[in-house]
C-alpha cells in the first residue's frame, strides 16, 4: 500500500509502548482519553481497530512502589500480573466513555506454532472486531516467562504487534513510540539527524541506524521495531512508526501525510 492509499486501510492495529502510556507521574490519562476518542471515531467510519498495549510491568511496578523496572523474571511476572488488570480497567473506562467496549487478549508465542490455537485467536479477534469491540492485546507476561527472557519469543510488543498484524491480516500497523520514527543517526546525540521517510528493505545500513535500546521502563528501542518491520515485509500490511505524543496523529497518517517512517514492501510505493 502507498501512503496515499492508507485512507483505505480497514483493519488497523495501534501499538503503544510503555513510554507512550506512562510518564514519571503514572499513566497518562489525557493520552488514553485521546486514544479512545480516535479509536471510537475510526470505528464510526467503519474501520476495525486493535490495540497492542505494553505497560503491564511498568504500571505494576509503580503500583507496587518499585523505584525501577524489576530485574528478575519473577518480579516482572508479579508486576505484570498487578499492572495488567489496572491497565485494562483504565482502557475499559476511557473507551466506554466513547461508547466502545474493549476485550483483553493475552498471547503467548505458542499461538503461532499450533494451528488450533492460531485459529482460536483468529476467531476471537474476528468476532470482537465484527461486534465493534476493540481487542487489547499484550503478552501474557505472568506465565510466558520465555517472553520476558527475550530468548525464544515475540520478545517485545513491537514484534508481537507485527505478528498480530500477520495473524489477522491487518492493513496497517501504527507503532506509537517516544521517537518520531527512524533517524539516520541518534537524534539525542546528533542535532542534524534526519528522519527517514520510507523504508522498503532492512539493509545493514538501516540496522546501523537502529542501534541501541529503549529507556528504563521499556524493552524495545528501534532494533525491535525493525524486527517488526521484517515481519511486516512478509505480509500485505504496512507499518508506520511515529511519535505517540498525540494519538490523533493517526487521522493524519490515514490522510496519507508524510508522518514518521513508513515501511512498505518494495514495489508498493
Ligand atoms: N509486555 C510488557 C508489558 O506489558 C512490555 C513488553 C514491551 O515493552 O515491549 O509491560
Amino acid at each position: 500500500m502507498k501512503r496515499s492509499d492508507l485512507k483505505n486501510a480497514k483493519r488497523i492495529i495501534i501499538k503503544l509502548g510503555t513510554n507512550t502510556i506512562l510518564s514519571d507521574e503514572g499513566i497518562n490519562f489525557t493520552k488514553l482519553d485521546r486514544l479512545a476518542y480516535v479509536c471510537a471515531s475510526l470505528i464510526q467510519e467503519g474501520k476495525e481497530v486493535v490495540i497492542v498495549s505494553s505497560g503491564a510491568i511498568g504500571v505494576g511496578s509503580m503500583e507496587l512502589n518499585e523505584a525501577n523496572y524489576p530485574t528478575t523474571i519473577a518480579d516482572q511476572q508479579a508486576a505484570s500480573a498487578v499492572g495488567q488488570t489496572l491497565l485494562m480497567g483504565h482502557y475499559s473506562r476511557f473507551f466506554k466513555y466513547y461508547g466502545v467496549n474493549v476485550g483483553q487478549i493475552l498471547l503467548t508465542r505458542d499461538v503461532v506454532d499450533y494451528p488450533q490455537s492460531l485459529q482460536n485467536v483468529q476467531v476471537a479477534m474476528d468476532t470482537l472486531l465484527r461486534r465493534k469491540i476493540v481487542p487489547i492485546i499484550n503478552e501474557n507476561d505472568a506465565v510466558a516467562v520465555e517472553e520476558l527472557n527475550h530468548q525464544t519469543k515475540f520478545g517485545d510488543n513491537d514484534t508481537l504487534s507485527a505478528i498480530v498484524a500477520k495473524i489477522i491480516e491487518a492493513d496497517l500497523l501504527v507503532i506509537l513510540s517516544d521517537v518520531d520514527g527512524l533517524y539516520d543517526s541518534n537524534p539525542q546525540q546528533n542535532p542534524n539527524a534526519q528522519l527517514i521517510d520510507q523504508v522498503s528493505e532492512i539493509t545493514d545500513e538501516i540496522q546501523q541506524m537502529a542501534m541501541g535500546k529503549g529507556s528504563e521502563f521499556s524493552t524495545g528501542g528501534m532494533a525491535t521495531k525493525l524486527n517488526a518491520a521484517e515481519v511486516i515485509f512478509t505480509t500485505d500490511s504496512s507499518l508506520v512508526i511515529t511519535s505517540g505524543s498525540d494519538p490523533s496523529i493517526i487521522f493524519d497518517i490515514l490522510k496519507g501525510e508524510s508522518i514518521g517512517t513508513f515501511f512498505h514492501r518494495k514495489g508498493d510505493k
